[in-house]
């Protein structure tokens, strides 16, 4: 009985797993470990000119190597088609899965056509790919919320809920083409709406649409053109006093841009600034007082998400989701696994960022 048992719930597995993976592999038998850990997981991230994609790489690489699989690490230097390329190289070369976070989400339905006919599973690593039928699974964090801590902390730093203000904000959502940057827009923008309507916060500039708002590939210098621009326009007898920035690399470029206009000194402060991903750069800047806040989402946790997928895939085990219906991406809602973001600033770094071990103290002095 337990070993029909057993059996059952082998088999079982391995139908889930090729039913989600969308098709078969041999190799994989059962749900005990009883699959391969062998031959070459190809892994394409967007770009190392940002410090987290270069962590999300490396953990990523550490893990699978860990388990015994080989890994094909490439990065596509925010060039749409250099990630196609690679995507075509690792399929070309036989690797047994891909990790994939895309540059323009909706780039890649013809490469991945390519990589379902050759049996290749697909997770969509911390960006959602759109467009295509040809992604099993998703890791993520919650993306939503990464735009609700922000907001939330501009909101609370304020007083706003308490009735201060009106208080001039401005907003800055992160590139078009990724799927992420409206999740983040919305989920800011379901806790500042309110205060906008009744005008205890004031966008000057009437930039408040997310096209308005957007950066082409989270670029920070295009960030600081922008401000530099919102500044000179709307704010000559004016003060900004807080502004929504979704990304780290795009916070640093606003900051420079406040700064050039005269923020920055004990008679002008700086205002709110947000941010995303607890990059080095930016926690020294909210250690120096200048950036205000970050959301840190713990790339070690990420990677195994990520990795714990291709493996349950690998080895006829069925990959663990907590999300199975946010995460549409225009053909079909993806499994998600999603994580907990989390809001850092002055107050909670050392607990957060030191005592997690992510960062060392030496690294943040
Ligand atoms: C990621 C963010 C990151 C941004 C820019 C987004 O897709 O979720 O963590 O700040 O890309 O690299």
């Amino acid at each position: 009985m337990r070993k029909s048992l057993g059996r059952m719930v082998g088999a079982l597995a391995v139908v889930t797993a090729l039913t989600s993976a969308g098709c078969g592999r041999p190799d994989t038998t059962d749900a005990t470990g009883g699959g391969e850990r062998t031959g070459t997981v190809g892994i394409a991230m967007p770009t190392k000119s940002s410090e987290r994609w270069v962590a999300d790489g490396d953990n990523i690489a550490a893990q699978f190597q860990n388990l015994g699989y080989q890994t094909d690490l490439q990065y596509g230097d925010d060039v749409v088609q250099n990630q196609v390329s690679q995507i075509e190289n690792m399929i070309t070369k036989g690797v047994k899965a891909l990790v994939i976070a895309p540059i323009d989400s909706s780039s890649l339905t013809d490469i991945l056509q390519r990589a379902a006919d050759a049996d290749i599973p697909v997770v969509s690593y911390d960006r959602l790919i759109r467009g295509t039928e040809n992604v099993d699974y998703y890791a993520t964090f919650d993306n939503f919320k990464v735009g609700v801590l922000q907001a939330d902390y501009i909101v609370d730093k304020l007083g706003v809920a308490d009735g201060k203000g009106p208080f001039n904000i401005e907003l800055f959502a992160g590139s078009p083409d990724d799927n992420n940057a409206t999740f983040f827009f919305n989920g800011a923008l379901s806790v500042l709406q309110p205060y906008l309507d009744s005008g205890k916060l004031v966008v000057r500039s009437g930039q408040t649409s997310f096209g308005q708002s957007a950066t082409l590939r989270w670029d920070g210098g295009l960030a600081q053109s922008r401000m530099d621009n919102l500044l000179s326009r709307a704010y000559t007898s004016e003060r900004v006093d807080a502004v929504l920035s979704p990304y780290d690399g795009m916070s640093l470029g606003i900051i420079s841009a406040l700064k050039s206009a005269g923020y920055g000194t004990p008679t002008n402060p700086l205002p709110i600034v947000t941010g995303q991903d607890a990059e080095l750069a930016s926690v020294k800047s909210i250690i120096a007082g200048e950036q205000t806040q970050t959301v840190f989402k713990d790339t070690r946790e990420l990677a195994n998400a990520a990795v714990q997928m291709v493996d349950s895939l690998m080895t006829g085990a069925t990959p663990e989701v907590n999300d199975t219906t946010t995460y549409d991406n225009g053909v079909k809602v993806v499994p998600s696994f999603l994580l907990n973001p989390v809001s850092v600033d002055r107050g909670n770094y050392e607990t957060v960022l030191v005592g997690s071990g992510y960062y060392t103290p030496a690294q943040l002095a």
